[in-house]
């Protein structure tokens, strides 16, 4: 990744700031993109010189159009696009039953989650076609692969993910861009806790000499430790916590060069979660 530009979108907090440090670390240069300007203003100056924010909402093409156009006005190209914006949605009774779900919040849920990924590949594969070489890296989910995870607009919006991944690798490979998508289960994020707390199932860093604490912030306390406990136990790989530091490293390794071959493809990050029934009953 070394000198490579990268634009993170929601990567103010959460999977989105793991990213984007990690990417640091590695050497890219890296634009965040995010609606939350206080948090993306702070992360940028915490990280230094060849990390700034643009304010950018990836449902509104603009934006999208923007955030780019400042990449590559700053860093004179872009190598990298990771696609992480996402919401989960209401998460109500109703909002989660396909008897009741309202079709506005369904609307908002896909113009984030799947219309922001696909303007992120149009406007991103535009500037990287110039060089014939890139590298779009989109955070679906496992609810993007199996049901029953999720609102249904979550699930819709996460298929959608790893469809328009297969799509657009297929369009793009002739430009020599790379298109993959990284699908976790649960992770600690605020997003995550934030519906956990609302009562709804959905190591420390190695690097001990590094400037770049890999490991995010979240606030936790004995319900953060009881879901993640929850979400260990339906793992069938026994013994670590997925972390977002976890699900930056497959990010990396899809837009970094060791992946050159690997296109429309699905990294599934979930300790085997999807590979058992231990979701079933
Ligand atoms: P989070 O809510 O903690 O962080 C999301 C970030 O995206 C925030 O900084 C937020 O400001 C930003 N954002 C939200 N809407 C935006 C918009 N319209 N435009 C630009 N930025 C926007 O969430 P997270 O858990 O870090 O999730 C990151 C991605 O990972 C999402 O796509 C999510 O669906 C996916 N994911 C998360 C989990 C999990 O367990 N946390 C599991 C599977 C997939």
């Amino acid at each position: 990744m070394d000198g490579k530009v990268a634009i993170v979108t929601g990567g103010a907090r959460g999977i989105g700031e793991a990213i984007v440090r990690l990417f640091v670390k590695h050497g890219a240069k890296v634009v965040i993109a995010d609606i939350d300007d206080a948090a993306g203003e702070a992360l940028a100056a915490a990280l230094g010189p060849h990390v700034s924010f643009v304010r950018c909402d990836v449902s509104v093409e603009e934006d999208v159009e923007r955030a780019v156009e400042r990449a590559v006005a700053r860093h004179g190209r872009l190598d990298v696009l990771c696609n992480n914006a996402g919401v989960l949605g209401r998460q109500t009774r109703a909002a989660k039953s396909i008897l009741s779900f309202d079709a506005g919040e369904f609307d908002r849920v896909l113009r984030v989650n799947a219309l922001g990924v696909a303007l992120g590949m149009k406007h991103a594969a535009r500037a990287m076609m110039t060089r014939r070489t890139g590298s779009i890296v989109s955070i679906a989910s496992v609810a993007g692969v199996l049901g029953g995870l999720g609102p249904h607009a979550y699930t819709a919006s996460k298929h959608a993910i790893v469809g328009l991944t297969k799509n657009a690798a297929c369009e793009l490979g002739a430009h020599g861009i790379r298109v993959n998508c990284v699908s976790p289960f649960g992770v600690a994020t605020p997003m995550l806790i934030n519906a956990w707390r609302q009562g709804h199932d959905a190591s420390a860093a190695d690097d001990a000499d590094a400037d770049i604490d890999l490991d995010i912030a979240v606030p936790r306390d004995e319900e953060v430790e009881k879901m993640e406990e929850v979400v260990r136990g339906l793992a069938t790989l026994k013994g670590p916590t997925l972390r977002p530091r976890d699900i930056a490293e497959a990010a990396l390794f899809l837009a970094s060069d060791d992946s050159r071959y690997i296109s429309g493809h699905n990294l599934v990050v979930d300790g085997g979660v999807t590979t058992s029934r231990n979701l079933i009953g």
